[in-house]
């Protein structure tokens, strides 16, 4: 059982790389077959998604553009607490067909927040691709399509996921070791 060390915490292999390598063969595949003739824009979201929208993007062979988006957080002026931003928009996508690429997908607020501002920009549909699913966490009603895979509600690094930062080199995801 591979383990390693990140910072203060222990970890688990639990997805190979290998393993991860042949999920997103498959998913690429479902993805190419859906969006058959169509013009997509696939959008990855910040930092935790580049590894993962890098490997599905290479096997994607649809008319198709990437665009990255990041979540900033910022004091609100006027209310209390951190609001939480989309930056990074410089895609016309208007009338277009977005796939978002999410490295988890865990209660599902980030993914609320930006299949909303999406909706704003009018695209004509939205389809969601996540390497990790939590079901168990996910509190929401907006469809999941693409899953690698859904996993216990337990705290994950590795494969463009961090921990403090660190970690999102690995190439298998890790779990936490309690
Ligand atoms: P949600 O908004 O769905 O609750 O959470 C999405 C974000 O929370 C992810 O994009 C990720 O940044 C972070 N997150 C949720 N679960 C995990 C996890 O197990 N490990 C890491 N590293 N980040 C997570």
């Amino acid at each position: 059982m591979k383990e390693t060390v990140i910072l203060d915490k222990k970890f688990r292999e639990m997805i190979p790389g290998d393993v991860i390598s042949k999920r997103i063969d498959v998913m690429a595949e479902e993805i190419n077959r859906d969006y058959s003739g169509k013009d997509v824009v696939f959008l990855g979201i910040l930092n935790g998604a580049f590894l993962f929208a890098a490997e599905l993007f290479k096997r994607i062979n649809l008319k198709a553009k990437i665009s990255f988006v990041k979540l900033a957080s910022y004091e609100g002026t006027k209310s209390s607490g951190s609001v939480k931003e989309l930056i990074g928009w410089n895609e016309d996508i208007k009338n277009m067909h977005v796939v978002v690429i999410e490295d988890i997908v865990d209660t599902g607020h980030t993914l609320e927040l930006i299949v909303g501002e999406l909706k704003v920009r009018k695209v004509a549909d939205i389809r969601v691709a996540t390497l990790l699913f939590k079901p168990k966490a996910y509190t929401k009603k907006i469809p999941v399509n693409y899953a690698g895979f859904e996993i216990p509600n337990d705290f994950v690094v590795g494969f463009g996921l961090d921990y403090d930062g660190y970690g999102r080199n690995l190439p298998s995801v890790y779990t936490l070791i309690k």
